[in-house]
């Protein structure tokens, strides 16, 4: 095996993996066998600058460029285990950034349809996520509040930036039954909400405090 251009080994960085679910995921709970699995699987270092990949698998977010940044692993993890994905479900998610997220979730469900609206990110994240193999990742540049009515419903969207409150369309484009995952608050204290449809009725549940950069749109933030 040949290290890369900074002297590393595609060894290290499985390792780094492995260290990083024993270390950050499976003592604060993350325990479905699938999410571990993927967060095994995929490489975070290839969805940042290389600059930044002796970083990839510490617990933190890193910059992405833009002003935005790529969410922590621990978050990732929790929020793929909150969607209760077993495979079948098409899936949105609003904010593509770097594609790590998406690539997580394409091993977790059927289909993944990623709406983002820095048109230089998504072009760096279709890039990865094509290199990787990733057909069934479908990427659209837009103002993701509006969700992506041409797939709609969807049985599970996540939301990967904070709003004020949860936009109307992605509750529009939510399948019954189906899980939405979105962060709401201001800039410097967020909830992540858990809302399910089923039989007709939304429920929502608060799944305690994070902090995610902000949902810029019409049914966000404005810009
Ligand atoms: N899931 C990403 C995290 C990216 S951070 C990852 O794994 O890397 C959140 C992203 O949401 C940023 O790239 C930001 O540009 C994007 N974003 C913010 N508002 C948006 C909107 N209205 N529609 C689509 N993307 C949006």
């Amino acid at each position: 095996m040949f290290p890369g251009h900074n002297g590393s080994y595609p060894h290290d960085f499985e390792i780094a993996r492995e260290h990083m679910v024993a270390r950050d995921l499976r003592p604060r709970g993350i325990n479905d066998p699938r999410v571990i699995r993927a967060m095994s699987k995929v490489p975070r270092h290839l969805f940042v600058d290389e600059a930044l990949w002796d970083q990839a698998y510490g617990d933190f977010p890193l910059p992405i460029g833009y002003g935005q940044t790529i969410s922590q692993p621990y978050i990732v993890a929790l929020m793929a285990q909150e969607l209760e994905l077993s495979g079948r479900q098409r899936v949105l998610e609003i904010g593509t950034g770097s594609g790590y997220q998406a690539a997580i979730l394409a091993e977790l469900a059927r289909s993944v349809f990623s709406v983002e609206r820095v048109s230089a990110l998504l072009s760096r994240a279709r890039k990865v996520l094509d290199k990787l193999g990733y057909s069934n990742v479908h990427l659209k540049l837009d103002d993701g509040t509006w969700g992506w009515k041409d797939h709609a419903p969807f049985d599970v969207i996540t939301v990967a930036a904070a709003s004020p409150q949860i936009p109307q369309p992605l509750l529009d484009q939510l399948n019954d039954p189906g899980i939405l995952l979105i962060p709401v608050g201001d800039e410097y204290s967020q909830s992540l909400v858990k809302v399910t449809k089923e039989g007709g009725r939304i429920n929502q549940k608060d799944m305690g405090g994070v902090r995610f950069v902000k949902l810029v749109g019409d049914h966000g933030w404005k810009a």
